[in-house]
């Protein structure tokens, strides 16, 4: 007679048998939120995602960019996988519908130091080499990253309740030079209560009647323009229109100021480049040499 599974065995082979098992799409479900669209801050663009809204078809070279990113995310926590408890590690939120997986825990043992010992949420990014030089001396990561990580310590610490995150690590990589730098953020639960709160103000009427929510970017913000959602959104065409009135409002001398301005700034740009004795990026010599 074949031996029962019992306990944590037989919890697991559940889970492996529903892993294998083909999905039922139940009718009329909705998906789950993914912690990068809700950081972004648009309710209104998580929605249309989680309705399974077609999106703009984005070009083969940003793929390709996108891709190079995530084979890195293979790469680079070798480099701290002394101190690494789990890589992709998930968690899942029924009440507002978030699904998600951090790529790294790491543990800093108190043998490394005492103050700051304890659990952390490591969160990679690649960027290009303009970007990361922004982020640099801004000082501070980019907004909608310190939300993300912010999202992975409230979601992590919900679901596996006895993990005491202390905070959270963003890993910028600069995709050209492989430089890195990383940046500390510190856990605010309040610094997520109003996103978390719209969107559970959003989720029944979604469930219910597929009704799309009011709450959306501010129409000033400067993401609406690489939504993949701009074309079929009526808030995004607004803020592109408004956009485009508030530019032609500047008086020709100023914008003609601007520009030549512009053009001197990259020609001085252009001399320190060939001036520097350090190796070029690939981004600095295909912007030299006018590669396309
Ligand atoms: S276009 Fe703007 S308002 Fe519309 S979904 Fe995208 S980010 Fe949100």
């Amino acid at each position: 007679m074949a031996m029962r599974m019992t306990g944590p065995s037989a919890i697991m082979s559940r889970v492996i048998e529903e892993t294998l098992s083909p999905k039922k799409e139940e009718e009329g479900a909705i998906g789950y939120i993914r912690p990068s669209s809700l950081a972004k801050g648009c309710v209104l663009y998580v929605a249309m995602e989680l309705l399974k809204v077609p999106k703009e078809e984005i070009d083969n070279r940003v793929k390709r960019i996108l891709e190079a990113g995530t084979s890195s995310h293979f790469r680079i926590p070798k480099y701290f996988s002394k101190i690494t408890v789990a890589k992709e590690m998930p968690f899942l939120d029924e009440e507002y519908r978030i699904r998600g997986q951090c790529d790294a825990l790491i543990y800093i043992p108190p043998d490394l130091d005492v103050e700051h010992s304890g659990f952390y949420v490591v969160e990679i990014k690649t960027t290009s080499s303009s970007e990361f030089e922004r982020i640099k001396e801004a000082g501070q990561p980019k907004e909608e990253h310190i939300t993300q990580c912010l999202i992975y310590i409230w979601g992590l610490t919900r679901y596996y309740k006895s993990i005491p995150i202390r905070g959270g690590i963003i890993y910028y990589e600069n995709r050209d030079t492989l430089d890195y730098h990383l940046f500390n953020v510190t856990y605010d639960e309040n610094l997520l209560l109003p996103l978390l709160n719209e969107i559970k103000a959003m989720l029944p009427g979604l469930i219910i009647e597929g009704k799309l929510p009011e709450a959306h970017l501010p129409l000033d913000h400067w993401a609406h323009e690489y939504c993949p959602y701009l074309s079929v959104c009526d808030y995004g065409q607004e803020a592109m229109k408004l956009k485009k009135e508030k530019k032609s409002e500047i008086p020709d001398r100023v914008l003609a100021e601007i520009i030549g301005m512009r053009i001197v700034k990259k020609q001085r740009a252009k001399e320190e480049k060939v001036k520097k004795k350090t190796p070029r990026t690939l981004e600095e010599l295909s912007e030299e040499f006018n590669w396309e």
